[in-house]
């Protein structure tokens, strides 16, 4: 799951992206409306969090822009306390949820995984495809009931692919939910994770789709 930050105030910023890598999203930052409509456009992240009082643009101004240019994107609003207006005007603009600052992490990530559920096949933060069940909330896999030791990269590959049961994920997709900018990426690295996935989950788990990319299946 990838994420686009668009906050100029670096401390929050800051504070978010450690944050939600924490909780196992690749997380990238602007802090202008400019670039956030450039990233969007360019490669359009999942979900966006888009605080409205930015330097360059009026943030509702990137929300419509925003919205009509990916319709499919989710959006979650940051709005000053003392501007609740801006929630409607922000609603009616095409937000999908909204938070006032301050705000709670632990808030923030119970409404990202409602958006999360809004963009995959997941209806409930336990995801569970055939002898496998992932806790998106806990950050848990397990086997057959026997809980998994999977490396970060791993689980975030796994849950890209479950979120998305009967969907193949292309390797570009992949790779962009997996990494942040300006992470070094080896050019084998998809398939090394998948190699260990594999290790741990069974050899047909995971499916390869030629020239394409990966898919898990329920059965
Ligand atoms: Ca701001």
């Amino acid at each position: 799951m990838q994420i686009l930050v668009v906050e100029d105030d670096q401390a929050l910023a800051a504070g978010l992206c450690t944050a939600l890598r924490r909780q196992n999203y690749a997380v990238n930052t602007v802090s202008s409306g400019k670039q956030a409509l450039h990233v969007i456009r360019t490669e359009t992240p999942d979900i966006t969090i888009l605080d409205l009082g930015l330097p360059d643009m009026d943030g509702i101004e990137v929300l419509k822009q925003a919205r009509s240019e990916q319709p499919s994107l989710q959006i979650l609003v940051l709005t000053a306390r003392s501007h609740i207006d801006q929630k409607i005007i922000g609603l009616d603009s095409g937000a999908d949820d909204y938070l006032a600052k301050p705000f709670e992490i632990p808030e923030l990530l119970a409404r990202l995984r409602v958006l999360e559920r809004r963009l995959g096949t997941a209806t409930s933060t336990e995801i569970i495809v055939g002898e496998v069940t992932l806790d998106t909330a806990t950050n848990r896999v397990l086997l057959q009931g026997d809980e998994l030791e999977l490396s970060r990269r791993e689980f975030m590959l796994l849950r890209s692919l479950m979120e998305n049961v009967g969907r193949v994920q292309s390797r570009n997709t992949l790779e962009t939910r997996l990494y942040s900018w300006g992470e070094e990426v080896a050019s084998n690295a998809l398939e090394v994770h998948v190699h260990n996935l594999r290790k741990k989950l069974g050899s047909d788990f995971i499916k390869t789709v030629r020239g394409v990319g990966y898919r898990v299946n329920q059965p």
